[in-house]
């Protein structure tokens, strides 16, 4: 039987730490603010930001929401963008993707300034955690690393296996455990032999996108299986990219869904955009 790592209790110490600072910065005259930028009337996306605008509240933050009609064109959302990065009582700027096809997304990374881009989307930020020497952490990657770390699992010398590529999951991802001295293994859709590679893993990362996709026959015994996937089963319950109930007994760790590594991702944004508000302030 595997132990399960609740994202609901890691993500709560996180965000009880963000209110104690908070509250310090406060005490400076110093309000962290954080922009969310909404286009259209995406139900999940709307979830997504509701979510944010609630933990803001929760920690201390000012949330301001800007919510866009689905027409919004290039040059109003890159206005009004350029209008928050030039705006002090804004640390973070965060823009909930995807975007309506029209609008150019990677343009639209590209216009927040990195130094309030608490997504850490920015190419600039991006080739920061490269080389490893960054303010801004990737949102959900740097949950996944608060969940090892809580449980004091070594990731040193160990097999670490990613399934999924993406610029937001899988590569920031395996970079992380790769800081943390890792030795990671990306996989992708022309991965050849992908169950004996994740077999191997002593820390298997499963960021693909689709539900019940990691079985027991690719979970090594005592493994640590972390599930990023969010999937919607057709009865419109939630379900990770792990088939929990066939892997919990193998594995040694497991992170559930719901409640795994979603309210991580929330929780270090609130962290990314308090350490803006540090930057901005000259405190780090
Ligand atoms: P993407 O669709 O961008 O990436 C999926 C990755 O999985 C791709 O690299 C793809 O490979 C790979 N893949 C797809 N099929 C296979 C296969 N058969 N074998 C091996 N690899 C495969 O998704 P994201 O990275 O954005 O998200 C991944 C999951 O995480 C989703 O369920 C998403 O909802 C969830 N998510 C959860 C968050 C959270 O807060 N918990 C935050 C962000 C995402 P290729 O590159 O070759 O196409």
């Amino acid at each position: 039987m595997a132990k399960l790592i609740s994202g609901k209790e890691v993500s709560a110490k996180v965000r009880e730490e963000v209110k104690a600072q908070c509250e310090q910065l406060k005490a400076r005259g110093i309000h962290p603010g954080l922009a969310v930028i909404i286009v259209g009337d995406d139900p999940a996306s709307r979830v997504y930001v509701n979510n944010k605008k609630k933990a803001c509240a929760e920690v201390g933050f000012i949330s301001e929401e800007y919510a866009l009609p689905q027409q919004t064109t290039q040059e109003e959302l890159l206005s009004l963008i350029n209008e928050l990065n030039n705006n002090p009582k804004i640390n973070g700027i965060l823009c909930q993707l995807p975007l309506p096809s029209h609008l150019d997304e990677k343009a639209v990374i590209n216009a927040i300034s990195p130094e309030k881009d608490v997504d850490a989307f920015h190419p600039s930020n991006v080739g920061k955690i490269m080389i490893g020497d960054y303010h801004f952490l990737p949102c959900t990657p740097a949950g996944v690393m608060e969940m090892i770390k809580s449980e004091g699992i070594e990731v040193k010398g160990k097999n670490c296996v990613v399934i999924g590529r993406s610029n937001i999951v899988g590569k920031p991802m395996a970079m992380l455990l790769l800081h943390e001295h890792g030795t990671v293994t990306i996989c992708h859709s022309r991965t050849k032999n992908l169950k004996e590679v994740c077999a191997a893993a002593d820390i298997l990362v499963a960021a693909v996108g689709k539900a019940k996709f990691v079985t027991a026959d690719m979970v090594k015994p005592g493994a640590v299986v972390l599930d990023v996937g969010i999937n919607r089963l057709e009865n419109g319950k939630l379900c990770g990219d792990v088939d929990f109930d066939s892997v919990e007994p193998k594995a040694s760790y497991i992170t559930p869904v719901p409640g795994g590594v979603g309210p991580m991702t929330i929780a270090m944004l609130m962290k990314n955009t308090l350490m803006a508000a540090k930057l901005q302030n000259g405190l780090e």
